[in-house]
Protein backbone atom coordinates (compact mmCIF):
# COMPACT_ATOMS: atom_id res chain seq x y z
CA UNK A 1 0.00 0.00 0.00
CA UNK A 2 2.73 2.32 0.13
CA UNK A 3 2.59 5.13 -2.42
CA UNK A 4 -0.74 5.19 -1.97
CA UNK A 5 -2.17 8.49 -0.99
CA UNK A 6 -5.49 6.97 -0.28
CA UNK A 7 -6.70 6.03 3.01
CA UNK A 8 -7.37 2.32 3.20
CA UNK A 9 -8.90 0.05 5.53
CA UNK A 10 -6.35 -1.44 7.60
CA UNK A 11 -8.11 -4.91 7.78
CA UNK A 12 -9.40 -5.40 3.98
CA UNK A 13 -7.16 -2.85 2.17
CA UNK A 14 -10.19 -1.42 0.29
CA UNK A 15 -9.58 2.52 -0.18
CA UNK A 16 -12.33 4.87 1.37
CA UNK A 17 -14.09 5.34 -2.35
CA UNK A 18 -14.74 1.84 -2.24
CA UNK A 19 -16.30 1.22 1.02
CA UNK A 20 -19.41 3.38 2.36
CA UNK A 21 -17.89 4.60 5.54
CA UNK A 22 -13.76 4.69 6.77
CA UNK A 23 -13.18 4.99 10.95
CA UNK A 24 -10.24 6.58 11.56
CA UNK A 25 -8.28 4.96 14.29
CA UNK A 26 -4.85 6.51 15.62
CA UNK A 27 -2.61 3.89 13.52
CA UNK A 28 -4.61 2.68 11.00
CA UNK A 29 -8.46 3.00 9.84
CA UNK A 30 -11.69 0.65 9.19
CA UNK A 31 -14.84 0.39 7.17
CA UNK A 32 -17.95 -0.34 8.37
CA UNK A 33 -18.06 -3.74 6.56
CA UNK A 34 -15.64 -4.79 8.50
CA UNK A 35 -16.31 -2.94 11.90
CA UNK A 36 -20.26 -4.60 11.50
CA UNK A 37 -18.19 -8.00 11.07
CA UNK A 38 -15.92 -7.15 14.14
CA UNK A 39 -18.69 -6.92 15.94
CA UNK A 40 -20.44 -10.56 14.87
CA UNK A 41 -17.42 -11.60 15.50
CA UNK A 42 -16.68 -10.29 19.25
CA UNK A 43 -20.65 -10.85 19.86
CA UNK A 44 -20.09 -15.02 18.85
CA UNK A 45 -16.34 -15.68 20.78
CA UNK A 46 -17.24 -13.41 23.73
CA UNK A 47 -20.83 -14.72 23.41
CA UNK A 48 -21.62 -15.09 26.80
CA UNK A 49 -20.13 -11.87 28.11
CA UNK A 50 -22.56 -10.24 26.15
CA UNK A 51 -23.31 -6.96 27.40
CA UNK A 52 -26.97 -6.48 29.04
CA UNK A 53 -28.13 -3.37 27.37
CA UNK A 54 -29.79 -0.43 29.49
CA UNK A 55 -33.18 0.07 27.95
CA UNK A 56 -34.56 3.25 28.92
CA UNK A 57 -38.13 3.01 30.78
CA UNK A 58 -41.00 2.56 28.47
CA UNK A 59 -43.21 5.42 28.44
CA UNK A 60 -47.22 3.97 28.56
CA UNK A 61 -49.90 5.94 28.00
CA UNK A 62 -53.00 3.94 29.11
CA UNK A 63 -55.72 6.00 27.11
CA UNK A 64 -53.24 5.58 23.85
CA UNK A 65 -53.49 1.32 24.80
CA UNK A 66 -55.52 -1.24 22.68
CA UNK A 67 -58.28 -1.77 25.03
CA UNK A 68 -59.60 -5.30 25.50
CA UNK A 69 -62.54 -5.38 22.97
CA UNK A 70 -59.76 -3.82 20.36
CA UNK A 71 -57.31 -6.68 21.05
CA UNK A 72 -60.27 -9.08 20.89
CA UNK A 73 -61.31 -7.95 17.53
CA UNK A 74 -57.92 -8.51 15.99
CA UNK A 75 -57.98 -11.90 17.21
CA UNK A 76 -61.53 -12.36 15.44
CA UNK A 77 -59.62 -11.40 12.48
CA UNK A 78 -57.55 -14.62 12.84
CA UNK A 79 -58.88 -16.56 15.11
CA UNK A 80 -62.56 -18.56 14.61
CA UNK A 81 -64.59 -19.28 18.11
CA UNK A 82 -62.75 -19.32 21.33
CA UNK A 83 -64.54 -16.29 22.84
CA UNK A 84 -63.57 -17.08 26.03
CA UNK A 85 -60.10 -17.70 25.46
CA UNK A 86 -60.19 -14.40 23.57
CA UNK A 87 -61.63 -12.47 26.10
CA UNK A 88 -59.54 -13.77 28.75
CA UNK A 89 -56.38 -12.71 26.87
CA UNK A 90 -57.46 -9.68 25.57
CA UNK A 91 -58.26 -8.70 29.05
CA UNK A 92 -54.45 -9.76 30.98
CA UNK A 93 -52.93 -7.99 27.87
CA UNK A 94 -54.12 -4.45 28.69
CA UNK A 95 -53.35 -5.46 32.32
CA UNK A 96 -49.94 -6.80 31.61
CA UNK A 97 -49.47 -3.39 30.37
CA UNK A 98 -51.39 -1.05 32.96
CA UNK A 99 -48.76 -2.62 35.54
CA UNK A 100 -46.19 -1.27 33.40
CA UNK A 101 -48.06 1.76 33.33
CA UNK A 102 -48.57 1.69 37.34
CA UNK A 103 -46.74 4.71 39.72
CA UNK A 104 -46.88 2.28 42.69
CA UNK A 105 -45.89 5.24 45.37
CA UNK A 106 -49.12 6.91 44.06
CA UNK A 107 -51.34 5.07 46.84
CA UNK A 108 -49.49 2.39 47.93
CA UNK A 109 -51.86 -0.20 45.35
CA UNK A 110 -49.27 -2.48 43.48
CA UNK A 111 -51.58 -4.55 40.92
CA UNK A 112 -49.86 -8.12 40.27
CA UNK A 113 -49.80 -9.82 37.54
CA UNK A 114 -52.02 -12.42 36.64
CA UNK A 115 -50.56 -15.30 34.64
CA UNK A 116 -53.03 -17.26 32.07
CA UNK A 117 -53.18 -21.12 31.59
CA UNK A 118 -55.33 -22.26 28.77
CA UNK A 119 -56.77 -25.67 28.53
CA UNK A 120 -57.85 -27.16 25.32
CA UNK A 121 -57.77 -30.12 23.17
CA UNK A 122 -54.76 -29.78 20.36
CA UNK A 123 -55.15 -28.35 16.93
CA UNK A 124 -57.74 -25.57 18.70
CA UNK A 125 -56.02 -22.34 18.28
CA UNK A 126 -53.65 -21.74 21.66
CA UNK A 127 -50.21 -21.46 19.78
CA UNK A 128 -52.59 -19.19 17.10
CA UNK A 129 -54.06 -17.23 19.57
CA UNK A 130 -50.80 -16.64 21.16
CA UNK A 131 -48.92 -15.91 18.21
CA UNK A 132 -51.68 -13.41 16.99
CA UNK A 133 -51.37 -11.49 20.11
CA UNK A 134 -47.90 -11.33 19.72
CA UNK A 135 -48.35 -9.49 16.48
CA UNK A 136 -50.19 -6.69 17.82
CA UNK A 137 -47.51 -6.34 21.14
CA UNK A 138 -45.39 -3.43 21.63
CA UNK A 139 -43.06 -5.77 24.43
CA UNK A 140 -40.89 -9.08 23.96
CA UNK A 141 -42.82 -11.79 23.48
CA UNK A 142 -41.91 -15.48 22.79
CA UNK A 143 -42.84 -18.74 22.14
CA UNK A 144 -41.31 -21.89 24.14
CA UNK A 145 -42.60 -25.34 24.56
CA UNK A 146 -42.37 -27.01 27.72
CA UNK A 147 -41.08 -30.53 26.79
CA UNK A 148 -37.39 -29.09 26.14
CA UNK A 149 -36.89 -28.95 29.75
CA UNK A 150 -35.89 -31.46 32.00
CA UNK A 151 -34.30 -31.31 35.31
CA UNK A 152 -31.17 -30.53 35.74
CA UNK A 153 -28.71 -33.79 35.40
CA UNK A 154 -30.34 -34.90 32.07
CA UNK A 155 -30.08 -33.54 28.46
CA UNK A 156 -32.52 -30.68 27.87
CA UNK A 157 -32.60 -27.20 28.20
CA UNK A 158 -32.82 -25.34 32.07
CA UNK A 159 -36.47 -23.90 32.35
CA UNK A 160 -33.91 -20.14 32.56
CA UNK A 161 -33.65 -20.49 29.01
CA UNK A 162 -37.18 -19.30 28.60
CA UNK A 163 -35.53 -16.23 29.73
CA UNK A 164 -32.43 -16.49 27.24
CA UNK A 165 -34.95 -16.43 24.36
CA UNK A 166 -37.03 -13.11 25.59
CA UNK A 167 -33.90 -11.73 25.83
CA UNK A 168 -32.63 -12.43 22.76
CA UNK A 169 -35.69 -10.99 21.37
CA UNK A 170 -35.10 -8.14 23.27
CA UNK A 171 -31.67 -7.95 21.59
CA UNK A 172 -30.38 -7.73 25.08
CA UNK A 173 -32.15 -5.42 25.90
CA UNK A 174 -32.78 -6.35 30.13
CA UNK A 175 -35.41 -3.50 30.88
CA UNK A 176 -37.79 -4.47 27.66
CA UNK A 177 -37.10 -7.89 28.37
CA UNK A 178 -38.44 -7.72 32.04
CA UNK A 179 -42.07 -6.70 30.81
CA UNK A 180 -41.95 -9.06 27.73
CA UNK A 181 -44.64 -11.90 27.55
CA UNK A 182 -43.78 -15.73 26.99
CA UNK A 183 -46.51 -18.35 25.99
CA UNK A 184 -45.93 -21.70 27.30
CA UNK A 185 -46.91 -24.13 25.43
CA UNK A 186 -47.67 -28.39 26.36
CA UNK A 187 -47.40 -27.13 30.20
CA UNK A 188 -49.00 -30.60 30.56
CA UNK A 189 -46.17 -32.63 29.80
CA UNK A 190 -44.48 -31.64 32.79
CA UNK A 191 -46.84 -32.64 34.45
CA UNK A 192 -46.42 -35.40 36.98
CA UNK A 193 -47.34 -38.43 35.63
CA UNK A 194 -48.79 -40.25 39.17
CA UNK A 195 -50.32 -42.78 36.46
CA UNK A 196 -47.14 -43.52 34.94
CA UNK A 197 -45.64 -46.85 36.57
CA UNK A 198 -41.81 -46.27 35.80
CA UNK A 199 -41.74 -43.35 38.41
CA UNK A 200 -37.93 -43.27 37.25
CA UNK A 201 -38.42 -42.30 34.12
CA UNK A 202 -40.56 -39.11 34.90
CA UNK A 203 -37.33 -37.25 33.93
CA UNK A 204 -39.67 -34.08 33.68
CA UNK A 205 -42.14 -33.29 35.96
CA UNK A 206 -41.87 -32.18 39.71
CA UNK A 207 -38.48 -30.72 39.49
CA UNK A 208 -38.92 -28.62 35.84
CA UNK A 209 -42.21 -27.51 37.64
CA UNK A 210 -39.89 -26.12 40.74
CA UNK A 211 -37.79 -24.58 38.56
CA UNK A 212 -40.28 -22.72 36.52
CA UNK A 213 -42.32 -21.46 39.68
CA UNK A 214 -39.02 -19.78 40.27
CA UNK A 215 -39.58 -17.53 37.17
CA UNK A 216 -43.81 -17.22 37.33
CA UNK A 217 -42.82 -16.25 41.62
CA UNK A 218 -40.94 -13.37 40.34
CA UNK A 219 -37.82 -13.34 41.27
CA UNK A 220 -33.76 -12.01 39.96
CA UNK A 221 -32.93 -15.11 37.87
CA UNK A 222 -29.73 -16.09 36.42
CA UNK A 223 -29.77 -16.49 32.68
CA UNK A 224 -27.32 -17.90 30.76
CA UNK A 225 -27.29 -15.24 27.74
CA UNK A 226 -26.68 -18.17 25.23
CA UNK A 227 -29.22 -20.54 26.16
CA UNK A 228 -28.85 -23.95 26.21
CA UNK A 229 -27.62 -25.51 30.07
CA UNK A 230 -26.07 -23.37 33.10
CA UNK A 231 -22.37 -23.67 32.60
CA UNK A 232 -19.75 -22.44 35.63
CA UNK A 233 -17.56 -20.54 33.02
CA UNK A 234 -20.52 -18.20 31.67
CA UNK A 235 -21.57 -14.80 32.73
CA UNK A 236 -25.00 -15.21 33.65
CA UNK A 237 -27.81 -11.89 33.26
CA UNK A 238 -30.04 -10.63 36.13
CA UNK A 239 -33.58 -10.52 34.93
CA UNK A 240 -36.08 -9.58 37.31
CA UNK A 241 -39.07 -12.02 35.89
CA UNK A 242 -41.55 -9.92 38.24
CA UNK A 243 -43.32 -8.10 35.66
CA UNK A 244 -43.17 -10.65 32.68
CA UNK A 245 -46.32 -12.37 31.78
CA UNK A 246 -46.35 -15.86 31.62
CA UNK A 247 -49.14 -17.52 29.31
CA UNK A 248 -49.43 -21.34 29.49
CA UNK A 249 -51.60 -23.67 27.09
CA UNK A 250 -51.76 -27.55 27.40
CA UNK A 251 -53.76 -29.65 26.06
CA UNK A 252 -54.54 -31.98 29.26
CA UNK A 253 -55.57 -35.22 27.45
CA UNK A 254 -57.87 -36.44 29.16
CA UNK A 255 -59.28 -33.93 31.92
CA UNK A 256 -62.51 -33.83 31.26
CA UNK A 257 -62.42 -37.27 32.33
CA UNK A 258 -61.23 -35.64 35.49
CA UNK A 259 -63.88 -32.90 35.31
CA UNK A 260 -66.74 -35.46 34.95
CA UNK A 261 -65.43 -37.37 38.12
CA UNK A 262 -65.21 -34.14 40.07
CA UNK A 263 -68.63 -32.89 39.01
CA UNK A 264 -70.01 -36.38 39.61
CA UNK A 265 -68.87 -36.37 43.40
CA UNK A 266 -70.12 -33.21 43.81
CA UNK A 267 -73.74 -34.12 42.70
CA UNK A 268 -74.01 -37.25 45.67
CA UNK A 269 -77.03 -36.56 47.59
CA UNK A 270 -80.97 -36.58 47.20
CA UNK A 271 -81.15 -34.12 44.61
CA UNK A 272 -78.27 -35.49 42.63
CA UNK A 273 -80.27 -36.28 39.37
CA UNK A 274 -81.46 -32.96 39.22
CA UNK A 275 -78.10 -31.35 38.98
CA UNK A 276 -76.59 -33.64 36.96
CA UNK A 277 -79.43 -32.92 34.07
CA UNK A 278 -77.95 -29.40 34.27
CA UNK A 279 -74.28 -30.71 33.46
CA UNK A 280 -73.85 -30.34 29.54
CA UNK A 281 -71.85 -33.21 29.70
CA UNK A 282 -70.65 -32.62 25.87
CA UNK A 283 -68.47 -29.63 26.92
CA UNK A 284 -67.43 -30.94 30.34
CA UNK A 285 -64.61 -28.32 29.86
CA UNK A 286 -66.32 -25.57 30.54
CA UNK A 287 -66.74 -26.37 33.98
CA UNK A 288 -62.72 -26.70 34.35
CA UNK A 289 -61.42 -25.15 38.16
CA UNK A 290 -57.97 -24.95 39.41
CA UNK A 291 -58.35 -28.14 41.49
CA UNK A 292 -58.65 -30.47 38.21
CA UNK A 293 -54.99 -29.18 37.23
CA UNK A 294 -53.60 -30.19 40.44
CA UNK A 295 -55.51 -33.83 39.78
CA UNK A 296 -53.79 -33.89 36.75
CA UNK A 297 -50.24 -33.46 38.16
CA UNK A 298 -49.50 -29.89 38.12
CA UNK A 299 -48.10 -28.66 42.08
CA UNK A 300 -50.22 -26.72 43.42
CA UNK A 301 -47.54 -23.59 43.62
CA UNK A 302 -47.73 -23.59 40.02
CA UNK A 303 -51.61 -23.80 39.39
CA UNK A 304 -51.56 -20.65 42.33
CA UNK A 305 -49.04 -18.78 40.30
CA UNK A 306 -51.91 -19.47 37.28
CA UNK A 307 -54.72 -17.25 38.80
CA UNK A 308 -56.50 -16.84 35.10
CA UNK A 309 -57.80 -20.45 33.95
CA UNK A 310 -59.14 -20.06 30.82
CA UNK A 311 -60.17 -23.20 28.12
CA UNK A 312 -60.62 -23.98 24.15
CA UNK A 313 -63.27 -25.60 22.60
CA UNK A 314 -63.29 -28.84 20.53
CA UNK A 315 -63.66 -27.33 17.07
CA UNK A 316 -66.67 -28.68 15.61
CA UNK A 317 -67.75 -28.75 11.80
CA UNK A 318 -68.98 -25.35 11.59
CA UNK A 319 -65.93 -23.75 13.17
CA UNK A 320 -63.90 -25.91 10.86
CA UNK A 321 -65.55 -24.84 7.68
CA UNK A 322 -65.56 -20.87 9.05
CA UNK A 323 -61.48 -21.72 9.60
CA UNK A 324 -60.95 -22.70 5.86
CA UNK A 325 -62.51 -19.46 4.44
CA UNK A 326 -63.10 -16.81 7.27
CA UNK A 327 -59.62 -15.86 8.88
CA UNK A 328 -57.68 -12.89 7.24
CA UNK A 329 -55.48 -15.62 6.31
CA UNK A 330 -57.53 -18.25 5.52
CA UNK A 331 -56.23 -21.70 4.01
CA UNK A 332 -58.87 -20.71 0.80
CA UNK A 333 -57.52 -17.07 0.56
CA UNK A 334 -53.83 -17.84 0.57
CA UNK A 335 -55.01 -20.55 -2.41
CA UNK A 336 -56.05 -17.96 -4.33
CA UNK A 337 -53.38 -15.72 -3.81
CA UNK A 338 -51.21 -18.26 -5.27
CA UNK A 339 -52.83 -18.77 -8.11
CA UNK A 340 -53.85 -15.05 -8.64
CA UNK A 341 -49.68 -14.20 -8.50
CA UNK A 342 -50.06 -16.87 -11.97
CA UNK A 343 -52.83 -14.64 -13.47
CA UNK A 344 -55.49 -17.38 -12.91
CA UNK A 345 -58.84 -16.82 -10.65
CA UNK A 346 -59.48 -19.57 -8.21
CA UNK A 347 -62.39 -20.10 -6.67
CA UNK A 348 -64.08 -23.29 -4.60
CA UNK A 349 -67.51 -24.59 -4.71
CA UNK A 350 -69.24 -24.50 -1.45
CA UNK A 351 -69.34 -28.60 -1.59
CA UNK A 352 -66.47 -28.84 -2.20
CA UNK A 353 -65.57 -26.85 1.42
CA UNK A 354 -68.05 -29.02 2.78
CA UNK A 355 -65.88 -32.02 1.55
CA UNK A 356 -62.74 -30.64 3.18
CA UNK A 357 -64.92 -30.32 6.47
CA UNK A 358 -65.59 -34.18 5.77
CA UNK A 359 -62.36 -35.20 5.43
CA UNK A 360 -60.51 -33.20 8.60
CA UNK A 361 -63.44 -34.77 10.75
CA UNK A 362 -63.13 -38.39 9.33
CA UNK A 363 -59.43 -38.02 9.38
CA UNK A 364 -59.78 -36.80 13.34
CA UNK A 365 -57.03 -34.41 12.60
CA UNK A 366 -59.55 -31.28 13.51
CA UNK A 367 -58.03 -27.63 11.95
CA UNK A 368 -54.54 -29.48 11.59
CA UNK A 369 -55.93 -31.70 9.18
CA UNK A 370 -57.73 -29.28 7.12
CA UNK A 371 -53.39 -27.61 5.92
CA UNK A 372 -52.82 -31.15 4.77
CA UNK A 373 -56.05 -31.87 2.54
CA UNK A 374 -56.12 -28.41 0.90
CA UNK A 375 -52.78 -29.56 -0.18
CA UNK A 376 -53.53 -32.10 -1.64
CA UNK A 377 -56.28 -31.07 -3.43
CA UNK A 378 -54.57 -28.40 -5.00
CA UNK A 379 -50.96 -30.13 -5.41
CA UNK A 380 -52.25 -30.97 -9.13
CA UNK A 381 -53.25 -27.43 -10.09
CA UNK A 382 -50.52 -26.02 -8.74
CA UNK A 383 -47.95 -28.04 -10.76
CA UNK A 384 -50.12 -27.63 -14.23
CA UNK A 385 -52.17 -25.06 -13.78
CA UNK A 386 -48.93 -22.51 -14.27
CA UNK A 387 -47.92 -23.52 -17.34
CA UNK A 388 -51.06 -24.12 -18.53
CA UNK A 389 -53.71 -21.54 -20.60
CA UNK A 390 -56.85 -21.62 -17.91
CA UNK A 391 -57.28 -18.05 -16.58
CA UNK A 392 -59.65 -19.74 -14.34
CA UNK A 393 -60.00 -22.81 -11.78
CA UNK A 394 -63.26 -23.64 -10.18
CA UNK A 395 -62.44 -26.39 -7.73
CA UNK A 396 -65.75 -28.79 -7.60
CA UNK A 397 -66.54 -31.52 -5.00
CA UNK A 398 -65.85 -34.28 -7.88
CA UNK A 399 -62.46 -32.59 -8.36
CA UNK A 400 -61.72 -32.60 -4.66
CA UNK A 401 -62.86 -36.03 -4.41
CA UNK A 402 -60.68 -37.52 -7.10
CA UNK A 403 -57.63 -35.84 -5.78
CA UNK A 404 -58.02 -37.59 -2.21
CA UNK A 405 -59.08 -40.95 -3.91
CA UNK A 406 -56.12 -40.83 -6.18
CA UNK A 407 -53.94 -39.50 -2.81
CA UNK A 408 -55.33 -42.41 -1.06
CA UNK A 409 -55.10 -45.00 -3.60
CA UNK A 410 -50.95 -43.83 -4.04
CA UNK A 411 -50.31 -44.61 -0.25
CA UNK A 412 -52.27 -47.86 -0.20
P1 LIG B 1 -52.89 -25.80 19.49
O1 LIG B 1 -51.81 -24.85 19.90
O2 LIG B 1 -54.18 -25.56 20.25
O3 LIG B 1 -52.50 -27.24 19.48
P2 LIG B 1 -52.68 -24.47 16.94
O4 LIG B 1 -52.95 -23.08 17.36
O5 LIG B 1 -51.26 -24.83 16.72
O6 LIG B 1 -53.31 -25.49 17.98
O7 LIG B 1 -53.55 -24.82 15.65
C1 LIG B 1 -53.05 -25.50 14.53
C2 LIG B 1 -53.51 -24.85 13.24
O8 LIG B 1 -54.91 -25.02 13.07
C3 LIG B 1 -53.32 -23.33 13.25
O9 LIG B 1 -52.12 -22.97 12.66
C4 LIG B 1 -54.48 -22.83 12.42
O10 LIG B 1 -54.18 -22.87 11.05
C5 LIG B 1 -55.57 -23.82 12.66
N1 LIG B 1 -56.49 -23.41 13.74
C6 LIG B 1 -56.65 -24.04 14.93
N2 LIG B 1 -57.60 -23.46 15.66
C7 LIG B 1 -58.05 -22.42 14.94
C8 LIG B 1 -59.05 -21.42 15.17
N3 LIG B 1 -59.78 -21.40 16.30
N4 LIG B 1 -59.23 -20.49 14.21
C9 LIG B 1 -58.51 -20.50 13.07
N5 LIG B 1 -57.57 -21.43 12.78
C10 LIG B 1 -57.34 -22.38 13.70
Amino acid sequence: MAGNKKNRCSFCGRSENEVAMLLTGLNGFICDECARQAEMIVRESLGTKVTPKKGGEMELDVATLPKPQDIKAFLDQYVIGQDSAKRYLSVAVYNHYKRLAQKVDDDGVEIEKSNIIMVGPTGTGKTLLARTIAKQLNVPFTIVDATIFTEAGYVGEDVESILTRLLQVADYDVAATERGIVFIDEIDKIARKQDNPSITRDVSGEGVQQGLLKLLEGSIVNVPPKGGRKHPDQDYIHVDTRNILFICGGAFDGIERKIAQRLNTHVVGYDSVQNQQKIDTKDLMKYIVPQDLKSFGLIPEIIGRLPVLTYLDQLDRDALRNILTEPKNSLVKQQVKLFRMDGIKLSFDDDALDFIVDKAVEYKLGARGLRSIMETIMIEAQYSAPSGKEKQLVITRQYAEQQIEKNERMKK
